[in-house]
């Protein structure tokens, strides 16, 4: 899962840089809102968290701009406290939830969490294909009942393939999906991730489907 963090605050940006980053998402960071606005406009994010009060375009405008060119990824916006039109305001202009400064990062967490699976259909914190349960709350899997060791990237990859099971995934989504802006995408091929996944799950869990991507297969 890849995320957009729009804060200018220099030391909220670099906790919140460092708190999305121990969960396992891929993250990009812009400190105004110019730069915001084309990042979600040129990159597909799973999530973005979005400071209201921005320079050079305010959080407000960006968002009603990026709703109006029709994108649809979950936003979380952060407002001020007190402010209590700016969350009336937020969620007017396109918002999925808001929460209040100063936060808690856990329920933050939790509130991105809850907007990238309703935002695949899933309702429950735990997605399951098979024996193999994917827990968004301790970001772990497990394989009947026994938990896998997993790598960041191998994570971040199988998550993204739980939360679209049954659909396929092409290279290009996942590489979209997986990566930060500034990673050098080169260097591993979602194809190696793909191959050592394989050895660690169920056979047939993964399936490629030839000249599209992957699925993931779950049975009845
Ligand atoms: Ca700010």
């Amino acid at each position: 899962m890849r995320i957009l963090l729009v804060e200018d605050e220099p030391r909220l940006a670099t906790q919140l840089h460092a708190a999305l980053t121990a969960a396992g998402y891929a993250v990009d960071a812009a400190d105004n809102g110019r730069d915001a606005l084309y990042q979600g406009e040129q990159e597909n994010y799973d999530a973005v968290v979005l400071d209201l009060g921005l320079p050079l375009l305010d959080g407000l405008s960006v968002l009603r701009r990026w709703r109006s060119g029709g994108r649809s990824m979950p936003v979380l916006i952060l407002t001020a406290r007190d402010a209590w039109h700016e969350k009336v305001d937020g969620i007017d202009a396109g918002a999925d939830d808001y929460l209040t400064k100063p936060f808690h990062m856990e329920e933050l967490l939790a509130r991105l969490r809850a907007l990238i699976r309703r935002a695949a259909g899933q309702a429950s914190a735990e997605i399951a294909c098979g024996a193999v349960v994917l827990d968004t709350r301790r970001g772990q899997v497990t394989v009947d009942g026994q938990a896998l060791v997993l790598t960041s990237h191998e994570f971040r990859l199988l998550a993204y393939l739980m939360h679209r099971r049954g659909q396929i995934v092409s290279r290009t989504e996942l590489v979209e999906h997986l990566y930060a802006q500034d990673y050098d995408r080169d260097s591993n091929t979602i194809e190696v991730f793909i191959a050592r996944l394989r050895k660690k799950l169920p056979p047939e869990l993964i399936e490629t489907v030839r000249g599209l991507g992957y699925r993931l297969v779950c049975p009845a």
